[in-house]
């Protein structure tokens, strides 16, 4: 049988061992490459884009001949305020990527022994990063639908008669969410966010070329997609797959991993943030066969070509 990828040693690229071993010069060249891949890792103002500086080397900064701004190699990103020192990054990083089921904030901050709050928004910036891969990404061929209600958990009573049944919609929580997914075959998952699972058909109709096939449950509000594309229906009641790829079983597994993180790690999630799990989810699952030093270092340069993000820099500041 063949042996799973993530047993293999390809799967395996980059470690902690070989971060802190190539120290804090080492890593900061791999941020100045992946900040500015077009010249090899040679600064360009970010300023006016010109390539001529002077070093401050005593400071890892640079003065443009052009501008005059001083910058250095994360200004402009969502790393610019950094405390972290360039090797922790690439750690954190690390990290975050071999969590296959993701990264509690509480373990992240051991891990790295940083305040749960730095640990926190770090985790959620770099989730921020991921999503903007596929931010404008639009589907073709074969692609799979479906929904699946998170959060808004409401206790049941102690005793049996002050019950109430939990399936009537005047019963739930205004904090449950739907997130509704969007799979392409062999490409890209594309997860929301929404109140109900209707909400979906606009979104199918945003984000699915002309001509891409779909793939959805008996769920009646899938019905009206039915005229704008070829369609494919599988009734979970009778069976999960009808043969000739009718099924909806590669959405099925992104869900699988989101709710394993969402249980796993998390165990509760504010309604808020549910978009930020299900887009690291998404992601982790589209590049579930890369190695984790390829994983690492995409997210690294997503991270260093986005830029300062408006929701979470100053979170705690605006939050307590
Ligand atoms: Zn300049």
């Amino acid at each position: 049988m063949a042996q799973h990828f993530l047993l293999s040693a390809e799967s395996r690229a980059l470690s902690l061992k070989d971060i802190y071993k190539g120290g804090e010069e080492k890593a900061y060249t791999e941020f100045r490459k992946l900040r500015w891949p077009s010249t090899d890792g040679e600064p360009v103002c970010p300023k006016c884009g010109c390539l001529d500086h002077y070093d401050i080397p005593t400071r890892r900064k640079f003065k443009c001949v052009g501008c005059h701004a001083q910058f250095s190699v994360t200004s402009g990103t969502m790393f610019a305020s950094r405390k972290l020192s360039f090797t922790d990054l690439l750690a954190a990083i690390c990290l975050f990527v071999n969590g296959s089921k993701g990264m509690s904030a509480v373990q992240f901050s051991r891990d790295l022994d940083v305040q749960y709050k730095t640990a926190f928004v770090l985790a959620h910036k770099l989730r921020e990063a991921l999503s903007a891969e596929t931010a404008t990404e639009t589907l073709d061929g074969e692609v799979e639908i479906d929904g699946a209600y998170f959060g808004g958990h409401v206790r049941p009573e102690n005793r049996k008669e002050d019950r109430i049944d939990r399936r009537e919609k005047a019963n739930q929580s205004d904090r449950r969410r739907v997130v509704v997914a969007l799979r392409e075959r062999g490409g890209r998952t594309l997860s929301f966010v929404r109140k109900s699972e209707a909400e979906g058909v606009q979104i199918a109709r945003a984000r699915m070329v002309a001509g891409a096939k779909l793939f959805a449950d008996e769920a009646s509000h899938w019905d009206v997609l039915e005229m704008q594309f070829e369609t494919g229906r599988i009734n979970h009641s009778v069976s999960y797959s009808e043969g000739h790829g009718k099924h909806t079983n590669m959405v099925e597994s992104y869900f699988s991993r989101l709710r394993r993180m969402v249980g796993g790690q998390h165990h509760f999630v504010s309604h808020r943030y549910l978009y930020q799990y299900a887009n690291h989810a998404a992601w982790l699952e589209d590049h579930r066969r890369r190695s984790n030093g390829g994983n690492a270092m995409a997210l690294l340069g997503g991270a260093l070509a986005h830029p300062v993000s408006r929701v979470w820099a100053g979170y705690w500041q605006r939050s307590v």
